[in-house]
Parts: C-alpha cells; structure tokens; sequence
C-alpha cells in the first residue's frame, strides 16, 4: 500500500490528465487526512496534472476550522490563516479553497477529496438547468457512483465563503438522506468529490463528468428523461449494488 503522499500525487495526476478535460493549469485541488489534526493539500498555483511531493502542503485542520465559526473574515486574515495552519514554515501556501477541504476531511467517513473543473459539467452549471441535473438521476451506475442526489451549492466567492455554503448544503443532504453526498456541484464553478478512498473520488468524478455527457447528449433529444424516484431508492438499497460499490473501491 503507498503512503497517503504518494496516493494523492497519483489521484492529482490522474484528475489533472489533459485528456481528462477536468482541469488545466492551476486548477481544482486535491486532498487527503494525514493524521487527527493534519491533511495535506494542494499548493496554491500548482498544476494537477504535473503535481510533485513539493506541490503538497500538510495543514493543521484547527485553525482553518475555526474560520467556518466566524461571522466576518477579511482577506488578509484568510490569508494568514492559510500560512499559519502549515505544520513547516518552508511548505508552499496551501490552496485558498484548504478551508472547504478541511470542512470535508474533518466528516466520518471522507478521508480524501478531489475538486475539478470538468468541461462537461461546468457547461451544466453555468445554465438554468443545473439543478435538473444535481437532484435527478438517467441510470443506474449514476446513482451507484453518485449516490441519489448531488448537493447543489450555489455561486458564492471562493474561500471562507464557499466552504460555509458547502457546509450548508452538506448538512442539508445529511438530514435528508442520512448519509454524505459523493458528489457537491457548485454553480458556476465546479465538482467536488469526498471519498474515502482516492479511488473513490476519481470513480466519482468520472461518472459525475459521464452522467453529464448523457445529460447533454439526452437535452439534444428533447431529455433527459429522469428514473423515478422509487427507481432511484431501489437501486440506492439493493444489496448487489453495495457489493459493487465495494469493489469498486468507493
Ligand atoms: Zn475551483
């Protein structure tokens, strides 16, 4: 089994491949539980796809969740707040969205989480029907990778912000379903996947960035046309699919 470091480095890779249309440049950002009080995160300003041991940033959760309590951060306190959650001073600035991937990472059962920018779902979400395609679901392995619904956050400024609405929208889902969502969409912006597994968030995301393929294809024919709810509750509970989604990692 490879170290936490070394997963994550091939979880980035793998989200930032250039075929992939996930994200270019700097780009989405990845992250993964490193102990009970840290994770380590993305760099600022650093590409995915070519991400190295010295792109990587280990963050003290503390500090950075403190700031989801506070009514009003200013942008220069973030910004401290960022550097001073580094466990090594010589560590690169972490990633501004570290407080959403602290949020996530400090939930039972998320100990990995990848954020993109995919193409084809991006198109959903800057249109008006962003919210038929987060709370619906076309097919079966849709729901199995996916889960029933996907939160819908809407657009707000990155940072404290963002990660505020997404713990909204979280604890939303969590007391409608009961459980966490494997997928969070944020309007006009991007994906989310937390896992527990980094197998589980790149199988989440492809088949997030295939449903919204289907989504378009099926809006040129006139669709989609959605499963029923009862249909997506069957194929939620179905003991088969819990096996599967177990060899599937997720
Ligand atoms: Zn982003």
């Amino acid at each position: 089994m490879s170290s936490p470091l070394e997963q994550l480095i091939w979880l980035s890779r793998e989200l930032g491949r250039e075929d992939r249309k996930l994200a270019i440049l700097g780009e989405g950002n990845t992250s993964c539980r490193a102990s009970d009080q840290t994770f380590l995160v993305k760099a600022s300003g650093c590409s995915l796809g070519s991400m190295g041991a010295q792109d990587v940033t280990e963050c003290r959760f503390a500090p950075l969740l403190q700031l989801l309590d506070r009514d009003a951060v200013s942008d220069q306190e973030i910004s401290q707040t960022l550097l001073a959650s580094r466990v090594s001073s010589s560590a690169k600035r972490p990633s501004t969205e570290a407080v959403f991937h602290a949020y996530l990472l400090s939930l039972d059962g998320v100990q990995w989480v990848g954020h993109t920018h995919p193409i084809m779902v991006n198109g959903i979400l800057c249109s008006p029907r962003a919210a038929d395609f987060a709370t619906h679901r076309m097919f079966p392995d849709e729901i199995v990778c996916c889960g029933k619904q996907s939160v819908l956050v809407p657009y707000v400024d990155p940072g404290v912000p963002l990660a505020k609405a997404i713990k909204t929208g979280v604890q939303d889902h969590q007391s409608k379903f009961g459980g966490l969502p494997r997928i969070i969409l944020l309007t006009n912006h991007g994906l989310i996947a937390p896992a527990s597994s980094a197998v589980g968030v790149m199988t989440a995301t492809q088949m997030a960035v295939k449903a919204a393929e289907i989504f378009n294809l099926a809006a040129a024919h006139g669709g989609p046309v959605f499963l029923d709810q009862a249909v997506v509750n069957r194929i939620e509970g179905r003991d088969d699919e819990h096996y599967r989604r177990q060899q599937l990692g997720i």
